[in-house]
């Protein structure tokens, strides 16, 4: 998520914005000028502008509900095809899942009910009336909530009707085997819309079912492998074969060890066995590139953060330290002696071994 920036702070979240997001308006602005003019440009711009803040609403509509259930919403990611809540964590008990899931369509129901009363009004014409500025411009805004409220309650993932399908189909069985039904449904649902996209000949269509299809097959996978590291330990994952550095192996030391193993990371450890941290082939290239002399001690690009648990930790606890970052856990005896460590990577194979 480097490629979004932070544009302020809304109800204890931080509101950021894609690149790709000004792309968008860039691409309707121009489209807009081409058959309307500065003033078309101007118009069809605030209106994607008013698009994305009920985009915004949906997306703290999920957020407000989950912070009911102490869930805390750090960022909200505006991208070109919609919004993106990140969620501390989802509720697993499947009626607080329903609350959440239904909250962000229930926003755009709201905002569609309001307009309604207003005045807008929605009928055949509403889309093509693009050149009736002021009074088609609050209409196309209802009628795209309606669309949003629609579109998100299809009962597949990634859609919020996914997650109420997988919260209901998780009274009958286990919540990996719900979910993996509920990314099926999309996986399939994706291939068809692709269909009708590539038939109808609408680029935009099909871009969002390869959107789809790639989504409910991540959320699949997301829970598989919380559910299988909820059950295995670090011991089960850890490396226990591999190289390890001293302190006073210098930076071109370093390098052969890159070229002599397939290790990407190499922990530095003390002559009692103790581990002062980890040099990255990432971080080992960078110091290359640079000027520095390849006689300078390794340790100096050494990254000292690194998480350090029990044989007996839980695995998700493991994962959830790499996510934050880390290039490696470190598993540690209780006197502090390294046993071993694992890194992302080697947690995916042990998923293809044992995830099944
Ligand atoms: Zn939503």
């Amino acid at each position: 998520m480097t490629w979004s920036f932070p544009i302020g702070r809304l109800l204890g979240s931080e509101l950021r914005v894609h690149v790709t997001f000004f792309l968008l308006i860039a691409w309707v602005g121009l489209s807009a000028y081409d058959s309307g003019g500065a003033f078309g440009a101007a118009w069809n711009i605030l209106f994607v502008l008013a698009l994305f803040a009920c985009v915004v609403a949906h997306e703290f509509g999920h957020a407000l509900m989950a912070r009911r259930y102490g869930i805390r919403t750090p960022d909200i990611t505006l991208l070109p095809i919609g919004g993106l809540a990140r969620l501390e964590r989802m509720p697993e008990k499947p009626g607080e899942e329903i609350a959440v899931a239904l909250a962000g369509p229930a926003v755009n129901v709201v905002i569609f009910a309001l307009l309604f009363l207003l005045g807008a009004r929605i009928g055949p014409d509403t889309l093509s009336g693009v050149e009736s500025l002021s009074s088609g411009f609050w209409s196309r805004l209802a009628l795209v909530n309606l669309f949003l409220a629609v579109f998100n309650m299809i009962p597949a993932f990634p859609m919020d009707g996914g997650r109420v399908f997988r919260a209901v189909l998780s009274l009958w069985m286990d919540r990996a085997m719900a979910t993996r039904v509920a990314a099926l449904t999309g996986q399939g649902l994706a291939i068809a819309l692709g269909f009708y996209g590539l038939s109808a000949g609408s680029p935009v269509m099909v871009l969002i079912a390869v959107f789809v299809f790639f989504a409910a097959g991540a959320e699949s996978q997301d829970v598989a492998m919380r559910a299988v590291s909820r059950r295995l330990v670090a011991r089960d994952a850890m490396i226990t074969s591999f190289e390890t550095l001293t302190p006073e192996d210098t930076l071109n030391s370093a390098a052969q060890a890159v070229i002599r193993t397939t290790q990407h990371e190499f922990p530095v450890v003390d002559t009692t066995g103790a581990l002062l941290g980890f040099v990255t082939r990432a971080g080992l290239f960078a110091a290359l590139a640079g000027d520095q002399p390849r006689t300078t001690p390794a340790s100096s690009v050494m990254e000292r953060n690194i998480p350090r648990v029990a044989l007996t930790a839980k695995l998700d606890t493991v994962l959830a330290a790499l996510h934050e970052g880390a290039p490696a856990v470190a598993v540690c005896a209780s006197n502090g002696i390294m046993l071993g460590y694992i890194t992302r990577e080697n947690v995916g194979e042990l998923m293809v071994i044992r995830g099944r």
